[in-house]
C-alpha cells in the first residue's frame, strides 16, 4: 500500500517524479544508457543542468534579473560556511536571525569567519515563534535568516527591509509560496525537503554579490568558480539534479509556484483547523508564525499517545512523530503531498476524539 508520507526530509515527491526517475535509471532519454553511467559533459546531461538552472530562476520570478542558479553537491549545511566564506570581509561582520536549530547551525559556522551578530533569538521560547522587531546593523556584510524552521514548525511571513544583502536558507519551503525573491542576494535550499532526493543543494545567487569578500577562497567553495563553470565545476550530482528537474517541471505543469501555494494553503488550513477544533490536540508553534510546510502539534493528554499512534499507522500514515526537541507530532505537507492525505490524518484525529 502506498503510504501517506509526512516525512520532514527526505520527503514525498510527485509520483511522476519517481516514475520518470526510475525510467532514467534504466534507459535515459532512449539512449540505451542509464543516467547513472553517462558523462556529465554529455549533451543530454548538459541539457538537464541548463534546463534545471533556468527553470529554477523562472519559477522564482528571477529570470533575466541578474541571478544565477547552481546545483551544488552536498547539503544545505555546506552553505552555512560557503556564505560567510564568500560574503564576509576580513574583519567584517555578519548578522543572523536565530529562529531555530538550523539557524543556530549556520551561526556556528559563520563564527569561524568573523564577528557574527545575533540580531534576535527565540531560543528562550524553545523557538516556538519567529523573532520580530529587530535591527540589522547597517555595517553588516550580510543578514542571514531561515524562511521556514523545519523542526519547530514556524515560518517567516515577512522579511525585514534592509540595505544589507540578504541571505535566506529556504531548504524547507522553496517553491512553496510566492515571495518577492528579488529582495534576496542568496537563496539556498537542500533539495531533499521540497524538491528532490538528497545530494544536491540549489543556490540562487545575485551576480553582483559574487567576489566581494576579498578573501582567498578554496576553489570548490567559491561561488564565482561555480558560476563561471555553469554549475559543472566538478562532477555534479547528476541523479539528484535530474530528479529535481522533474519536480520543477511538475511545479510548472501545476501552474507554477502560485498554484502550488494555493494548494499548500488549503492543506495547512485543513490540518490547523482540526488541531484548533479538536479538544485532544494543541499546536506547538505561535499561531501567527505557523508553517504551511511543517505543522507541529501535541496531544493534550499523553495517555492517548498509544491509541493515536496505532490509529495513524493503521491508516497508512508514515513519518509524523515530532522531532525530539519538540516532541508530539510533525506533519510535513510539502508540495507533492495531496490534500487527500491530509484529510486521512484529519479523519484519524476525529476518530480518536470519538474513541476516547
Ligand atoms: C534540513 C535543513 C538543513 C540541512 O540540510 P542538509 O542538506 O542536511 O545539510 C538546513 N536548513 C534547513 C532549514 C533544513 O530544513
Amino acid at each position: 500500500m502506498k503510504k501517506h508520507n509526512y516525512s520532514a526530509g527526505p520527503c514525498i515527491l510527485p509520483q511522476e517524479v519517481f516514475d520518470k526517475s526510475a525510467q532514467a535509471i534504466l534507459n535515459f532519454n532512449d539512449s540505451g544508457l542509464s543516467i547513472l553511467e553517462i558523462s556529465h559533459r554529455s549533451k543530454d546531461f548538459v541539457a538537464v543542468m541548463d534546463e534545471a538552472r533556468a527553470l529554477a530562476l523562472e519559477l522564482l520570478g528571477l529570470e533575466g534579473k541578474g541571478y544565477q542558479a547552481l546545483f551544488l553537491s552536498s547539503g544545505a549545511s555546506l552553505e552555512f560556511l560557503m556564505v560567510p566564506y564568500n560574503l564576509m570581509k576580513e574583519n567584517g561582520k555578519a548578522a543572523y536571525l536565530d529562529s531555530g536549530t538550523w539557524a543556530t547551525a549556520a551561526i556556528k559556522e559563520a563564527k569561524f569567519f568573523g564577528d557574527t551578530v545575533i540580531v534576535a533569538s527565540s531560543k528562550d521560547d524553545n523557538y516556538n515563534n519567529v523573532p520580530k522587531g529587530y535591527e540589522i546593523p547597517a555595517d553588516a556584510d550580510y543578514f542571514h535568516c531561515t524562511s521556514n524552521n523545519t523542526i519547530f514548525g514556524t515560518q517567516m511571513k515577512s522579511f525585514p527591509k534592509t540595505d544589507v544583502p540578504m541571505v535566506c536558507d529556504m531548504s524547507s519551503d522553496i517553491f512553496s509560496r510566492v515571495i518577492d525573491f528579488t529582495q534576496f542576494d542568496i537563496i539556498y535550499a537542500g533539495a531533499q525537503k521540497n524538491m528532490g532526493p538528497a545530494g544536491t543543494t540549489l543556490v540562487v545567487i545575485k551576480e553582483s554579490i559574487i567576489g566581494q569578500s576579498g578573501r582567498a577562497i578554496p576553489s570548490i567553495l567559491d561561488y564565482a568558480k561555480h558560476v563561471k563553470a555553469e554549475s559543472m565545476f566538478n562532477t555534479p550530482p547528476v541523479f539528484p539534479v535530474y530528479a529535481s528537474l522533474l519536480t520543477l517541471r511538475w511545479i510548472k505543469e501545476q501552474g507554477g509556484v502560485a498554484a502550488v501555494e494555493k494548494l499548500n494553503d488549503a492543506k495547512a488550513a485543513l490540518l490547523y483547523g482540526e488541531i484548533d477544533r479538536n479538544p485532544l490536540f494543541k499546536g506547538a508553534a505561535a499561531t501567527e508564525d505557523r508553517s504551511t510546510m511543517n505543522a507541529t502539534f501535541l496531544l493534550n493528554n499523553p495517555d492517548h499517545t498509544e491509541t493515536f499512534d496505532k490509529m495513524w499507522k493503521e491508516a497508512g500514515i508514515s513519518g509524523i512523530p515530532g522531532h525530539r526537541s519538540v516532541g508530539g507530532y510533525r506533519a510535513s505537507m510539502y508540495n507533492a503531498m495531496p490534500i487527500e492525505s491530509v484529510q486521512v490524518l484529519v479523519d484519524v484525529m476525529q476518530a480518536l476524539e470519538k474513541n476516547v
